[in-house]
């Protein structure tokens, strides 16, 4: 038997409670918990309780254990990766979708999470200024969507049998090879691991000064395969890279493709939030010729972990790469009803679609624009601190969204690593302090420190104290 249903209610005011406790107090907790690997085991049963315990011990432990070992993303001061938001209406998404514990795996397992899913993927479609003919999923992360895309490119061509025969052993089978930017997300990669198309047939084209895609050098690339025999699949496209933000030239990209008849997908897990406002699509400009698009809603747009949306022109394709319904598994509905268990792997799916459902309501197309468009305004002020202050700060790439790459090279100092670890020293530095948390990355040689706002409650005021932080942790 289950707990009853008065306990669940006692237990469950208490954490409303506790949660909007957190929600108001959470930039009073550092960011970074100060645990050393291994502390949160240590304070943990090596093995699970014979015997029942009380949720009342149970829920102390969140406290006592929980917490000291939480890294707080719902922080204002998280800058750190790509910053993103548990808004309220996701979590209470969450909240329902744990209680409902629906599972879409087919229409009938459960109606609505089916058509709520078609309904909301298509909603954002439309609040993304997309045109018509776009099918959309959810995923849990672009790294899964990415990697059904790469399956989908890979099953355009039936003829090449790969759903039936596989890929090994086979020497009938020319090399099938993905390009994408020396930028991409390394999701790219791992897709090609998982999918068995070989890292070494990933091919990272070369980057302008802006860190975009080279049109020229990717034609260059498919034309040297093709010479080689090799047989180019697809092309992933960046709107909005891991490190700096850049996006590539789709329109050049898309253009490309079709002439070489390439699957074109967009990683716009990050970006392609800004897709609801209006005034930065064009940013995107060539997004309807593409073949499959991620965004991620757990990145930028205020949605819990996890909710990736997997759009394709190219539906049929993607269900020939994953359709397989054994007996047990068959219905009725005919072709009304659509099965989302044949367009991925996973059978079993959770409900999703809620929380993304209740955040679009709760905001508004218009909310959500004004509040990346906010976003975007906080990070160009911050990048206008820095460039203000000169003194050894430079903005090191184009801001075109909410994320700063920066650093702090010291008068006179040429050595890229010492100014490397001059600026690890101020990351750490100012990660110690608990009040704000950022990340770096490497741009080509360079060592920069990144800024990536993403939280709703990250102010003007969170990131002058950044400011004020790195400043100090500079000398
Ligand atoms: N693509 C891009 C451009 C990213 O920046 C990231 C993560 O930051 C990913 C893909 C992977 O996202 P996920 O964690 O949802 O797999």
């Amino acid at each position: 038997m289950d707990l009853s249903s008065e306990e669940y209610a006692r237990h469950a005011h208490r954490l409303a409670d506790w949660i909007a406790a957190y929600l108001r107090d959470v930039g009073d907790y550092d960011v970074l918990p100060s645990v050393h690997p291994g502390a949160i085991r240590a304070q943990l049963p090596k093995s699970p309780p014979a015997a029942a315990e009380s949720l009342d011990d149970i829920i102390a432990d969140i406290d006592r254990i929980v917490m000291p070992g939480a890294t707080h993303w719902n922080h204002p001061g998280f800058l750190a990766y790509f910053a993103n938001t548990a808004s309220v209406p996701g979590i209470l998404g969450e909240m329902i979708t744990a209680a409902l514990n629906l599972n879409g795996m087919l229409w009938r397992t459960s109606p609505v999470a089916t058509e709520l899913e078609q309904v909301v993927t298509d909603w954002l479609r439309q609040l993304f200024g997309m045109g018509e003919g776009w099918f959309g999923m959810i995923t849990d992360t672009a790294s899964v969507s990415t990697m059904y895309a790469l399956a989908a490119a890979r099953e355009r061509d039936p003829a090449l049998g790969i759903r039936q025969r596989g890929m090994a052993g086979r020497g009938d089978l020319p090399r099938l090879r993905v390009y994408c930017s020396e930028h991409a997300h390394s999701s790219v990669d791992k897709a090609a691991m998982t999918l068995g198309l070989g890292l070494e047939n990933v091919v990272h084209v070369a980057s302008d000064d802006a860190f975009r895609l080279r049109p020229e050098m990717l034609t260059r690339a498919i034309h040297a395969d093709r010479a080689q025999g090799f047989r180019p699949m697809a092309v992933v496209a960046t709107a909005g890279t891991t490190s700096m933000t850049s996006v590539d030239p789709i329109e050049e990209i898309a253009a490309i493709c079709q002439r070489e008849s390439l699957w074109l997908h967009v990683d716009a897990a990050y970006g392609g939030s800004a897709l609801a406002v209006p005034e930065m699509r064009p940013l995107f400009s060539g997004l309807g010729r593409a073949d499959s698009l991620v965004v991620n809603p757990h990145k930028w747009l205020f949605t819990p972990m996890d909710c990736s949306v997997l759009f394709t022109r190219q539906p049929k394709v993607l269900r020939r790469a994953f359709s397989l319904v054994p007996e047990y598994l068959t219905t009725t509905e005919g072709d009304d009803a659509l099965n989302y268990m044949d367009y991925g792997l996973q059978l079993g799916r959770r409900f999703r679609a809620l929380k993304l459902w209740m955040v679009v309501r709760a905001f508004g197309a218009d909310g959500i624009a004004e509040r990346i468009r906010a976003h975007c305004a906080l990070a160009q002020r911050f990048a206008e601190l820095v460039r203000a202050e000169g003194e050894g700060w430079s903005v090191c790439a184009p801001v075109p969204f909410s994320t700063v790459c920066f650093r702090h090279v010291p008068a006179g100092e040429t050595d890229e690593d010492e100014i490397a670890s001059h600026n690890a020293t101020i990351m750490a530095r100012v990660n110690e302090s608990g009040e704000v948390f950022i990340s770096h990355t490497k741009l080509g040689e360079q060592y920069v420190l990144r800024v990536a706002i993403g939280n709703l409650r990250t102010t003007s005021a969170t990131l002058d104290r950044a400011w004020e932080l790195l400043r100090q942790a500079a000398h």
